[in-house]
């Protein structure tokens, strides 16, 4: 693109509809813009102090690294300037003029739905921190160069509405300087004393010095390098804020502090809620990566396994060369090991929430529980562990969670197995036929809705010895009720053989088999897996992620106690063989339409119809 003197860009049409919401809707605290800026300010600088000490030339190389924040009471202006990374024609258009995070576009989605409402203490969450400054301020420009040498410096200004104009400056040093009047609704922000007091709030600890007016502010500190017990709940949590743009306390901490064969330090921070974009795999960041204070990596992989990658936090560790590529600190062992502390550390404070903190564990299960659980998955080392800290719903609770602990201390010495049941929710699976027997038996049942269950259970094989079983499978081995066998009226012997042989013919080839249910005991029929298959949950997730699961093996049980079933064999007996094959037919279909695997719904009214024709005859 041709730089001339001057160019008018538009935002785009979603940038525009979120500046009018910053400014506008209801936000609690403007002052979480200066936090904004200074964590800005600082991310910049770090990237210079890394290119430094890797060796890499940089424009001004003698300027020290600081932060400078101007106001003037009487005029009503703020300025903060770095001398950090700065930014390039590029960076202007397409970082400070685009929505960063797909997370923003939801939230305006829900904002727009009334579900959701705006609080100036979100907006560092959505990628979107420097626009906070729209709050308190009609226009904003911005003034930079790089540090590539090579690099033209900008000037930026904006009225925050819909435009932005850029042109070239005559900036020689490196950095970035950011200034505006300030509303005068907002003007306590161009007192000295005011901006002091929220620099020692909110950025104390940033590590670069920040100077209001010419005196330096704050204290300057890695909080990581301090003392556990120098560090204030109030300074540790608006560091968590600072890292992780969160607006909440977190829900807990880890503060280490290794030496010996492995040395290094880390603060980690559980957070209460996910970020609204969480649950995409690419959004998940690991944690910063420092090497003795020197900021290396914003989200080091190597560091920790996806399934523990709800936390926030650094890791500094001198044992780490400075210039380590991604491609060396995934095989270095040093970082191994440190990963092997840190995944040891987070289980073993989930594990300590599960003994005594239950609300907390409650906390952390609802918001993380499906990405810790595939931990089971990928990481072998820490199965057991994650085993004992499942949860599940079952027929047996209400509002509570049990674990498989819970599960096998209470069942009964002649239970054989651990039973489970998945399906898309609990109002769904807690309607299913296949719960009969269980629950005229007193037989607890897990009740699998969460998706991710379906996925890590059935690998779960067994525990304390006793196998994990899908009541859906046909091959349950099910006790056998020698009152029922007796019951009167039963369809038994010769007369169910050839009962059963219809619903064979009927089925057309697509069942396994059919067999007399001992499970049903209100329900006539029901559908379930043959020894090979797969739960039908899961099977019916895998399609929808086009994977392909080869055919389906059902077994139809057919409930020899049932009124139909009886009056079925009765009709057989008198000869009414299409009345018992249609029957037979629709029934088959019912119990398919009740798994969700229906394709003609159509026909199945229509049979409908004509039984009920039949019946009114
Ligand atoms: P985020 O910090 O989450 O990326 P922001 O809206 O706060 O979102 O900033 C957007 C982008 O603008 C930053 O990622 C960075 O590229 C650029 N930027 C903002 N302020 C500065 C600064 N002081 N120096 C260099 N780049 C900056
Ligand atoms: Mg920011």
């Amino acid at each position: 693109m041709e730089k001339t003197s001057r160019q008018q860009f538009e935002f785009k049409a979603e940038m525009k509809q979120l500046l009018h919401l910053i400014v506008n809707s209801l936000y609690t605290n403007p002052e979480v813009f200066l936090r904004e800026l200074v964590s800005n300010a600082s991310d910049a600088l770090n990237k210079v102090r890394f290119l430094q000490v890797t060796g890499e030339k940089v424009q001004s190389p003698k300027l020290p690294l600081h932060i400078k924040i101007e106001v003037d009471e009487k005029e009503q202006t703020f300025s903060i300037e770095d001398t950090g990374i700065g930014m390039t024609f590029d960076d202007l258009t397409g970082r400070l003029g685009t929505v960063a995070s797909s997370g923003t576009m939801e939230f305006l989605q829900q904002l727009k739905d009334g579900k959701n409402r705006l609080d100036g203490n979100m907006i560092g969450q959505f990628g979107v921190g420097f626009y906070s400054a729209f709050m308190v301020a009609d226009q904003i420009t911005v003034e930079t160069r790089h540090a590539n040498a090579d690099e033209t410096a900008w000037i930026w200004v904006s009225d925050g509405k819909g435009t932005y104009e850029i042109e070239e400056s005559s900036r020689t040093e490196r950095g970035t300087r950011i200034s505006f009047r300030l509303k005068d609704d907002h003007k306590e922000f161009a007192r000295a004393e005011r901006i002091r007091q929220l620099i020692r709030k909110y950025s104390n600890f940033v590590d670069f010095s920040i100077e209001v007016n010419g005196e330096e502010v704050n204290s300057r500190g890695a909080v990581w390098h301090k003392n556990k017990k120098d560090v204030t709940d109030e300074e540790r949590n608006e560091f968590y804020k600072f890292i992780s743009n969160d607006f909440q306390e977190p829900l807990d901490h880890l503060h280490l502090a290794m030496e010996g064969r492995i040395n290094f330090k880390a603060l980690i921070f559980v957070p209460k809620k996910a970020k609204p974009d969480f649950f995409r795999v690419e959004n998940l960041k690991s944690l910063q990566l420092y090497s003795n204070r020197v900021f290396v990596q914003e989200s080091c992989e190597a560091l920790l396994p996806e399934y523990l990658r709800f936390v926030e936090g650094v890791v500094d560790s001198e044992d780490l060369p400075l210039n380590v590529s991604r491609e060396v600190t995934q095989h270095s062992p040093v970082m191994a090991r440190i990963r092997e502390v840190l995944v040891n550390k987070i289980i073993g404070m989930i594990e300590y929430w599960a003994e005594s903190e239950p609300e907390k564990f409650h906390t952390f299960y609802e918001e993380f529980g499906p990405l810790f659980k595939s931990g089971l998955n990928s990481d072998f080392a820490n199965r057991d562990r994650i085993i004992e800290l499942l949860r599940f719903q079952s027929t047996q609770t209400v509002d509570e969670l049990v674990s498989l602990k819970a599960y096998v201390e209470r069942m009964p010495e002649s239970q054989k197995a651990i039973y489970y049941l998945s399906g898309d929710s609990l109002e769904e699976l807690k309607r299913d036929p296949k719960l009969e027997y269980f629950r005229k038996k007193n037989i607890e049942v897990l009740l699998l809705a969460d998706p991710v269950d379906a996925f890590v259970v059935p690998g779960i094989g067994s525990y304390k010895e006793k196998p994990l079983k899908s009541i859906e499978k046909a091959d349950l081995d099910l006790e056998d009720d020698p009152e029922e066998e007796k019951e009167s009226g039963r369809v038994s012997g010769e007369a169910l053989d050839r009962l059963l042989a219809v619903f064979r013919e009927e089925a057309g080839g697509r069942l396994e088999d059919v067999v007399a249910s001992k499970r049903l005991v209100d329900s006539a029929v029901t559908l379930t897996i043959g020894k090979e298959g797969l739960d039908s949950h899961l099977e019916r997730m895998m399609k929808m992620m086009d994977q392909d699961t080869g055919p389906s093996r059902r077994v139809l049980e057919v409930n020899p106690s049932h009124p139909v079933i009886r009056n079925m064999s009765r009709l057989q007996n008198a000869g009414s063989d299409e009345t018992v094959r249609l029957m037979a037919r629709q029934l088959y279909d019912g119990a398919r339409l009740l798994q969700g695997e229906l394709e003609s719904p159509g026909e199945f009214v229509a049979r409908m119809t004509r039984v009920m024709e039949l019946a009114t005859k």
